[in-house]
């Protein structure tokens, strides 16, 4: 029997999502992450969580496959049952994406059904089969984007699957309310990691320009994040609910 808490982090094998699970590791809780290709990656997380003391495992996943979400439950429920002593987890941090740089005019039916799969239909049907999973108490983390609030060119598929997320977030929250599971959205400015080719930490126009309309003067890390979905994780945030919080230095204020 186990009696740390547990989280699962979608697309926990880089950037954003690996921060995540050294934080929510370094707060005392076991992760389970899960990475579409990237085995090696993933596998590299997982000693880092047990370097930590905690246990970690990586699971494969397609999040924008939603037919393969029952698989994947089914392999989770008996990793927590064999491994873990336990019938559910507690923290479901849906963090897993893609991004596209593409103009309106140029977005392709199926560059936006892409987005759509991976950002809003997968987010929405993972959560739905994750709940039976999830502990009475537990937390719902969705990871949105700076750019559901404030629009930057070549990015309006992604952001309104974004747009959409946020909403659901607030439904998660008052519908998951009987069972005393809170549902929150963390919403990261520009962060400098492989996502959209990593532009953002390559791209020195890129940088400035986001740098000069971010008040604290710099683009994000993943290193800004991690910390913050973690803390949501806590005791202390357990009366945030249906909120969404921006992490991004302060950017188009
Ligand atoms: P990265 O590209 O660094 O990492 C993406 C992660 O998602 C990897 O773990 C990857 O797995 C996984 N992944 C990719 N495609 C799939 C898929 N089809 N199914 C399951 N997992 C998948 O991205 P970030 O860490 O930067 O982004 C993480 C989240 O943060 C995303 O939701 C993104 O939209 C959001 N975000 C990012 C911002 C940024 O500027 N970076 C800003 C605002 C929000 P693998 O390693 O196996 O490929």
């Amino acid at each position: 029997m186990t009696e740390s808490k547990i989280a699962l982090v979608t697309g926990g094998s880089r950037g954003l999502g690996r921060d995540m699970a050294i934080n929510l590791a370094l707060k005392g809780i076991d992760v389970v992450i899960t990475y579409h290709t990237n085995k090696p990656a993933a596998e590299e997380v997982v000693t880092e969580i047990e370097k930590l003391g905690r246990s970690g495992k990586a699971f494969q996943l397609d999040s924008s496959d939603v037919k393969t979400f029952e698989g994947f439950f089914a392999q989770l429920s008996t990793y927590l049952k064999e491994e873990k002593g336990v019938e559910t987890f507690d923290f479901l941090i849906n963090n897993a994406g893609t991004g596209i740089y593409t103009p309106f005019l140029e977005t392709s039916e199926e560059q936006f059904d892409e987005m759509a799969n991976i950002h809003l239909k997968g987010v929405y049907f993972l959560s739905q089969k994750a709940v039976p999973l999830l502990s009475d108490g537990g937390r719902i983390i969705n990871i949105s984007s700076g750019l559901a609030r404030f629009s930057f060119p070549n990015s309006s598929a992604y952001a309104a699957m974004k747009g959409g997320v946020e909403v659901f977030t607030r439904y998660l929250a008052k519908e998951l309310g009987p069972r005393r599971i809170t549902a929150n959205v963390v919403a990261p400015g520009a962060i400098a990691t492989d996502f959209g080719g990593g532009q953002t930490r390559d791209n020195e126009q890129r940088r400035n320009l986001i740098s000069s309309v971010t008040a604290l003067g710099r683009v994000g890390e993943a290193e800004d994040i991690g910390g913050v979905v973690a803390f949501l994780c806590t005791e202390d945030a357990r009366w945030i609910n249906g909120q969404r919080i921006e992490v991004s230095g302060g950017i188009f204020l």
